[in-house]
């Protein structure tokens, strides 16, 4: 979809009309997870997919090819999934895209680099409430439950500015991701996937920075919407909030059963 105007709200007048035209079971439907698919809570090891969405999202996977995006690890992402979906893309698009796996490996090599950097870089966890989560592919840095938050902020920004080779630093709610350069982010993977089913058609939702990276490439054949209303992104319209989520699948799976 075309971006010369501000996101509209999905359940607004004319939109459903619009997602009615523009998808059929030859579309690509991918989601984020953290904050689209499930509510946001403070220990993301605790996130659940609310029966609704589970169910609406194995009904939409038995019509359609859907893929899961997210920023978690595969097998972390898999671990709340009820249902695997065709494709489960980790690590901002960085893990398990077809034909990348010499690639990944490489990625997974820098990744371990940083680490043993960082180890040296950034003060005990327990002084600071730092914690880095080792991906593989990619490294993200938690700061949620830092005592002094921008404290915090200002020790990762230090340290990962002297990471060798530098990393790609994407910021999200209270972490800073760090992907190896030439690493596909979420937009790279989401155009790799409809070229690899050969579909023209994406549809994609999510809630975070990272997901920008799909929103921004504003193609007329990707139709992007954005969990919550955010004047910055570049998605086309917007949900109000995650749990307007199995609403959307439900429309979607009655367009798809018409057409
Ligand atoms: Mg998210």
């Amino acid at each position: 979809m075309t971006h010369s105007r501000a996101a509209a709200f999905l359940f607004g007048r004319s939109a459903p009309a619009r997602l009615a035209d523009f998808v059929d079971p030859a579309t690509l439907f991918a989601f984020d997870l953290d904050g689209t698919l499930a509510p946001i809570v403070s220990d993301p090891a605790l996130i659940r997919i609310p029966d609704a969405v589970q169910r609406a999202l194995a009904e939409l996977a038995g019509r359609a090819p859907v893929a899961i995006i997210t920023g978690r690890s595969r097998s972390d992402a898999l671990a709340h999934l009820a249902g695997a979906p065709r494709y489960v893309i980790g690590n901002h698009g960085a893990e398990g895209l077809p034909g990348w796996t010499e690639r990944e490996n490489g990625f997974v090599r820098t990744a371990q680099g940083w680490q043993q950097q960082l180890d040296i870089l950034l003060p005990q966890e327990e002084q600071t409430g730092i914690v880095i989560e080792n991906k593989g592919p990619t490294l993200s840095i938690h700061y949620r439950h830092a005592v002094n938050i921008p404290a915090a902020q200002g020790l990762i920004q230090h340290a990962v500015r002297r990471l060798l080779p530098p990393p790609r630093r994407v910021s999200g709610k209270f972490v800073e991701n760090l992907l190896p350069a030439g690493a596909p982010d979420k937009g790279v993977a989401l155009e790799l996937l409809m070229r690899e089913e050969k579909l023209t058609k994406g549809f994609f939702v999510g809630d975070d920075e990272t997901d920008e990276d799909i929103f921004r490439l504003c193609r007329k054949n990707i139709f992007t919407v954005r969990v919550g209303q955010k004047k910055t992104s570049g998605a086309d319209y917007y949900l109000r909030g995650q749990y307007e989520m199995a609403r959307l699948l439900r429309l979607i799976n009655r367009v798809l059963k018409r057409s």
